[in-house]
C-alpha cells in the first residue's frame, strides 16, 4: 500500500522523560487508512495528529464496533529502536476484527504500515530504561447509517505516545480484590478480542475496588463464578507448590503476548507451567496452607505486576510476605532485558526498526 505523507512542522511540547506518565502525550503524526466494502483498504496516509471527524450516525458511536492493540517501541543502549513480537499483535488484531465483524488486513501489509509509522516517529522513542514509545493501532466502523449490520466502512489508525517507566518508584506488590458481582466477559462473548467495549464494561468493578483500597480486581468466569480468569486488564499467573499455574485460554480470556512470552521463558528455565482451569477454592486452599508462593499479573504495560495481597469475601490473604517473588523478578529481568536490548534475544522476538 502506498502511503501519502503530510508533514507536521509543529513539534509537541514534551516534558522530561521522568514526567511523561502513560498515554498523555502524542507524537506529531498519525497513520490513517480507510476501508470500504468492495474497494478494500485505500488512502493510507501519515498526516499531522488531529481530531477525527465522524458522522453522528457512525457505527462506532452506537454499536461499539471498535478494536485496538497495544505495543511498545523500545530504545536500546546503542540508540537503535526495536519492537517486541509485533506479528503477534498483528495476528491478534485480525482475530479481534473477525470477532467484531470488522474488516481484516493482510498481515504483511499491516506490519509495513506499522514500521513506516514507527520510522517516521522514531525520534520520539524516549531513551531511559523502562520508557518507551507506546503504539496504539485501532480500528473502528464508521458506516453513516443506523442500520445494524457488518460494517461496510471502517478506519484503521495508529497513534503513538511517548511514555514513562511503569515502575518509577520500584516494583511494589499490589492489593487485589476477587470480584464477585461483575464479570468481564463470558465464553462465547468477546473476551478473547481486544475490543473497547470489554474495557467500558469492566471499569465499574475496578472503580469499586479502588474505593476500597485495592488496585484492581481478580476476575472470575462469567458462567460458574468459580474459575480465575484475569487480573484487571492483565493475564494472571500463580506459583503453587513449585509449579506455575495460569488460566487456560477458554475464549473469555485475552491471549496476552506477555503471557505467552512468560510461559516460554519459564519452560526454557525448567519450570513446569500448567495452563488449566484454576478455581478460586483451589487458590484459597493453597493460600491457607501456605502453598501459594507467588502471584503476578502480566501485560505489555507493566510486563509483570506482583500481587502482594488478595481479598475474598472480606478476608485478606498475604502472598510472599508482600515482596516480589524470585520467579516474578526473573521474568521481569528477562523480558525487560530482551525488550530494551540489555540481554541477547535467544528467542527471535525482537524486530529491529
Ligand atoms: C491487552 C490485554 C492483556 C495483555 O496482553 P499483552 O499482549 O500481554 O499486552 C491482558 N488482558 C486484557 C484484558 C487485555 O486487554
Amino acid at each position: 500500500m502506498e502511503i501519502k505523507f503530510e508533514k507536521n512542522s509543529v513539534k509537541p511540547n514534551l516534558p522530561k522523560e521522568s514526567e511523561l506518565g502513560f498515554g498523555k502525550y502524542f507524537t506529531p503524526h498519525m497513520l490513517v487508512v480507510q476501508y470500504e466494502e468492495g474497494k478494500g483498504w485505500y488512502d493510507a496516509k501519515i498526516c499531522p495528529f488531529a481530531n477525527v471527524s465522524l458522522h453522528p450516525a457512525s457505527t462506532v458511536l452506537h454499536y461499539g464496533a471498535e478494536i485496538f492493540e497495544g505495543l511498545k517501541a523500545y530504545r536500546t543502549k546503542d540508540g537503535s529502536v526495536q519492537l517486541f513480537r509485533p506479528m503477534e499483535n498483528i495476528r491478534r488484531m485480525n482475530n479481534s476484527a473477525e470477532r467484531m465483524c470488522l474488516p481484516l488486513m493482510d498481515e504483511d501489509e499491516m506490519l509495513s504500515l506499522l514500521l513506516a509509522f514507527v520510522k517516521c516517529e522514531e525520534e520520539y522513542v524516549p531513551h531511559s530504561f523502562g520508557t518507551s514509545l507506546y503504539l496504539r493501532p485501532f480500528l473502528f466502523g464508521n458506516d453513516e447509517s443506523l442500520g445494524v449490520h457488518t460494517v461496510k466502512r471502517a478506519t484503521f489508525m495508529i497513534i503513538a505516545s511517548p511514555s514513562g517507566s511503569y515502575y518509577k518508584e520500584g516494583i511494589n506488590p499490589v492489593k487485589i480484590m476477587i470480584e464477585e458481582e461483575d464479570v468481564r466477559t463470558v465464553r462465547g462473548g468477546t473476551g478473547y478480542a481486544k475490543c473497547g467495549g470489554n474495557y467500558a464494561a469492566s471499569t465499574r468493578a475496578g472503580e469499586r475496588a479502588s474505593k476500597l483500597g485495592y488496585s484492581q480486581v481478580l476476575w472470575l468466569d462469567g458462567v460458574e463464578r468459580k474459575y480465575i480468569e484475569e487480573v484487571g486488564a492483565m493475564n494472571v499467573m500463580f506459583k503453587i507448590d513449585g509449579v506455575i499455574v495460569t488460566p487456560k485460554l477458554t475464549g473469555s480470556i485475552l491471549p496476552g503476548i506477555t503471557r505467552k512470552s512468560c510461559i516460554e521463558v519459564l519452560r526454557a528455565g525448567g519450570y513446569t507451567v500448567e495452563e488449566r482451569l484454576l478455581s478460586v477454592d483451589e487458590l484459597l486452599l493453597a493460600m491457607k496452607e501456605g502453598r501459594l508462593e507467588e502471584a503476578w499479573g502480566c501485560g505489555t504495560a507493566a510486563v509483570v505486576s506482583p500481587i502482594g495481597r488478595l481479598m475474598y469475601k472480606g478476608t485478606e490473604y498475604i502472598i510472599g510476605e508482600e515482596k516480589i517473588g524470585k520467579v516474578t523478578q526473573r521474568l521481569y529481568d528477562t523480558l525487560t532485558g530482551i525488550q530494551w536490548g540489555k540481554l541477547p534475544d535467544t528467542y527471535g522476538w525482537i524486530y529491529r526498526v
